[in-house]
């Protein structure tokens, strides 16, 4: 087979990760990222090309000029605007969801019904829009309780209460327009207590192939306290994910998600990524699903992942996943989200950052995010700028790496937590000496 061109949509730390380890592939000639960031613009075998992410006709144009053989997308925006459609329409291989199974993650109330009529486990729950609410139902309601916009809300529309009057309020404020759109049915539900795992997985419409297990840290700061975030570090293997609980995550949501989806007429291709809360009986219950590899997952899973993605992709797309297998590295790999100080609220662009080159003498990868250049220079472009990733024989051992990664970048307010991976570091301390 001749080597093909492969194009990457987006430009953050995930579209780093993907593009640095589709750039390996022997079968690959080039990977185009659009629009990419200073990371893959420094990346060999990797060029960026400046059209947004979310601009679907001038991708399938660029697609087309390129002659690319293969298209893998990063974010949930294009997705959700039916970008794979669009590529198909035109007879362009493309990897994702198309758009109406994307809903999975543009709509929680869409989520939710189709979750209870397949009977897979998630939180109680009621829909409302502006006209249809119900104050009295909420306020005979236990507390605490979460309030979530139904649409993509980057990741901000979800509020915990501690009573049912600011659950209320805060319903109202989502109805009044505090997320725009999305906020216009709010999905109400139960708060689930336990412990949060992630779990992604490969899907070709039929067949699936769960990837490495991966665990990320959604809170700003150390302990896990502060205000949510877009994910400030991950690790895989996440050890809270044992065989049972593995088994016991695919018979009772991805299959019965996967089967789901194809018998109501919507087969699911592409990566998926279910939000999980284990319940203290072993119950996997759905928060959320991802149309997409979870960023900053994607960093520490790809730095382990053997096999060729781009093979795994054409297997998906060839309907022939439940064929093959992925072969991981048996290291551990753990990767520390550096940010913009402020960040997840305001925060300054165009800081020179430091210590780059430095970095790339140690072992491990530092991934890009919010990054440009500058005359040539890096430049801090983002909340989330970098994801220094380090390998180890165990998680312990992984973040030793990762954080030497970190010690050797500086730039002005640069912000990061400190405790990356440290309930599976307690785990392997419990479970004996590491080697
Ligand atoms: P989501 O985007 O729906 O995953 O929600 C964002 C975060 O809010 C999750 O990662 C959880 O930490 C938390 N969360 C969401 N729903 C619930 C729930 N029903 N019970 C407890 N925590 C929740």
């Amino acid at each position: 087979m001749s080597r093909a061109k492969l194009l990457v949509i987006g430009g953050g730390g995930r579209e780093h990760a993907l593009a640095w380890k589709c750039a390996a592939s022997p079968r690959v000639s080039e990977v185009l990222v659009a629009p990419g960031n200073a990371g893959t613009a420094l990346e060999p075998r990797v060029r960026n090309l400046d059209v947004a992410a979310d601009d679907v006709p001038g991708l399938v144009a660029l697609a087309e000029r390129e002659r690319v053989g293969l298209t893998i997308i990063g974010p949930e925006g294009p997705l959700v605007l039916g970008i794979v459609d669009a590529f198909a329409d035109r007879g362009l291989r493309c990897f994702g969801p198309r758009r109406a199974p994307s809903q999975l993650e543009g709509s929680k109330a869409f989520t939710k019904e189709f979750l209870r009529r397949h009977g897979i486990p998630t939180a109680g729950y009621a829909t409302y829009t502006r006209d249809t609410f119900d104050a009295a139902w909420v306020r005979a309601q236990r507390t605490p309780i979460v309030v979530k916009a139904s649409g993509l809300a980057a990741g901000k529309g979800v509020v915990i209460v501690d009573d049912a009057e600011s659950a209320v309020a805060t319903a109202q404020a989502m109805f009044a327009g505090q997320f725009g759109d999305a906020g216009r049915e709010v999905v109400i539900e139960e708060f689930l207590p336990g412990e949060e795992v992630s779990f992604i997985i490969m899907a070709d419409g039929r067949d699936v192939l769960p990837l490495a297990t991966s665990q990320d840290h959604k809170r700003r700061d150390d302990g896990d306290h502060g205000p949510n975030t877009g994910g400030m570090g991950a690790y895989s293997p996440a050890p809270a994910v044992t065989p049972a609980l593995h088994e016991r995550i695919m018979r009772e949501v991805i299959w019965p998600t996967i089967r789901g989806l194809a018998a109501d007429g919507m087969p699911y291709t592409g990566f998926l990524y279910a939000g999980l809360m284990i319940a203290p009986d072993g119950t996997p219950n759905v928060l959320e699903f991802n149309c997409r590899f979870g960023d900053p997952e994607t960093q520490p899973v790809l730095a382990r992942l053997r096999s060729d993605l781009t093979e795994l992709c054409d297997a998906a797309l060839d309907s022939r996943l439940g064929g093959v297998g992925a072969e991981w590295d048996p290291r551990a790999a753990l990767g520390v989200v550096l940010a913009a100080g402020g960040y997840p609220d305001e925060f300054r662009r165009g800081d020179a950052i430091d210590g780059l080159e430095r970095a790339a003498r140690l072992p491990g990868k530092v991934f890009h995010a919010g990054t440009r250049l500058r005359d040539g220079h890096v430049v801090t472009n983002g909340g989330r700028v970098l994801c220094a990733v380090g390998l180890g024989a165990t998680v312990g051992e992984a973040q030793r790496d990762a954080y030497a990664l970190v010690d050797a970048i500086h730039w002005r307010d640069m912000r990061f937590r400190h405790d990356i991976g440290y309930r599976a570091i307690a785990r392997e301390r419990a479970a004996g000496p590491a080697r």
